[in-house]
């Protein structure tokens, strides 16, 4: 592919040719980086040519993803999703410019349908039969909604412990579900041997290069809808640093085409009880595996499938990494639907707990323009949802307790 250089190393550097390298890094087992020709995208892509397309998704970005054309992208649209300036939400927290990227808005409800919509066209177009994947939920629920059409069904590998929401998603798109007994990590390892084995292609986050193609289009969204004014600070929770490193990517891809020559902040959020990342952050060592717990399963891992990328991401943008607990996370749930109406699932909701913790602590400042990433719908989770919202009034038939009722809630 004429405008792809090849393939680089996150952590030795050395470099590979597309062909010479299918998955991580043939000389040190790291996660590799695509690295395009920016001079020769240069010649097609740039504001005029982006303002010009009407085309309202993440394809509007091919000419710099790593795909030949457009025989192989699945017919639903992923990404172009809404942002918001969330003034009221902004207010509570004394924020003037808060933005809210609600990627829950995707076909699969998920940021990850970015990563799935360019791992399936790709497999499309190098005649990958079967696709695999394993997943807390969301990457599996999105890999079988991008390769719900096509004749081969995606084999998905996810945690026994996985939503039902995210199940039933599964099942629905008809993808083989395997259920593993054993957490998240456990799912990719297994994942990873039977693709040896069988010889199908793996879609697992972080180990196949494309995945953070296909994330790092969020990025290019938020410099288009905020009008090439690129913000301070990018909020967004982070299990694997898949995501983080994604939108780190598709920062530093802008630049290097020309496009914008300021960068932002990028703040990892991560639950308390799964804090691999932040713990690596802090230390200046490497990734070391914790014991992930928290209620937001879709950022619940023990070891980060893309931790040196996204550490490297924190470092270069000059961000940092912030710990929030579980209670802090379901508190924020009721907290972006009743100040922003974005209702999202625990993982989605815990950039904006981050961002409550660090405007309460001055880490952030009034005029600071701020982007938080809503990563997922609280469809996916209603248990959790549920835990932190109330009950209906129980009525009956009686409309003297309906009285009762709105004397009590004071609804006149
Ligand atoms: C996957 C996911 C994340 C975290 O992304 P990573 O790449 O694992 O860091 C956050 N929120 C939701 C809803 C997710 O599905
Ligand atoms: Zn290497």
């Amino acid at each position: 592919m004429k405008k792809i250089e090849g393939l680089r190393c996150v952590e030795c550097a050395s470099e590979f040719s597309l062909a010479a390298a299918k998955y991580d890094c043939p000389r040190c087992r790291g996660n590799l980086s695509v690295v395009y020709d920016y001079k020769a995208v240069r010649k097609t892509l740039s504001r005029r040519s982006l303002k010009a397309d009407t085309e309202r998704g993440l394809w509007r970005y091919l000419d710099v993803l790593p795909l030949a054309g457009r025989s192989g992208i699945p017919p639903v649209q992923v990404g172009w999703t809404p942002l918001y300036h969330a003034n009221r939400l902004g207010a509570a927290l004394g924020l003037k410019k808060l933005y809210l990227k609600d990627d829950g808005r995707n076909p699969s409800a998920s940021f990850k349908d970015r990563a799935s919509a360019v791992v399936a066209a790709r497999a499309f177009e190098t005649g990958e039969k079967t696709v695999a994947g394993a997943s807390t939920g969301n990457a599996a629920a999105s890999l079988a909604c991008m390769m719900a059409q096509r004749e081969a069904k995606p084999v998905i590998f996810v945690p026994r412990t996985a939503p039902p929401a995210k199940l039933a998603q599964l099942l629905v798109f008809g993808a083989v579900v395997l259920s593993v007994d054993g957490a998240y990590d456990q799912a990719f390892d297994l994942c990873r041997q039977a693709c040896d084995e069988f010889g199908w292609y793996n879609r697992n986050t972080g180990y196949n290069p494309f995945t953070r193609e296909g994330k790092k289009t969020c990025a290019f969204e938020l410099c288009e809808q905020l009008d090439w004014k690129v913000p301070d600070l990018v909020f967004v929770s982070v299990g694997d640093g898949n995501i983080i490193s994604g939108l780190w990517k598709g920062f530093t891809d802008f630049r290097d085409l020309g496009l914008i020559d300021k960068l932002p902040r990028l703040v990892a959020v991560q639950a308390e009880g799964s804090a691999a990342i932040t713990n690596a952050w802090k230390n200046g060592g490497p990734i070391r595996p914790v014991d992930g717990r928290t209620v937001a399963d879709s950022i619940s891992v023990s070891l980060p499938r893309d931790g040196a990328a996204a550490v490297k991401a924190l470092k270069e943008s000059g961000g940092f990494a912030v710990l929030v607990s579980d209670r802090e996370i379901l508190a924020a749930i009721p907290a972006l639907a009743r100040g922003a109406s974005v209702f999202a699932e625990p993982a989605g909701a815990a950039a904006y707990a981050g961002l409550a913790k660090c405007a309460a602590s001055g880490k952030v400042r009034e005029n600071d323009s701020v982007v938080i990433v809503v990563t997922g719908s609280g469809l996916k989770d209603i248990a959790s949802a549920m835990k932190v919202s109330g009950r209906p009034h129980e009525v009956g038939t009686s409309m003297a307790t309906v009285r009762r009722v709105a004397a009590r809630e004071k609804i006149s």
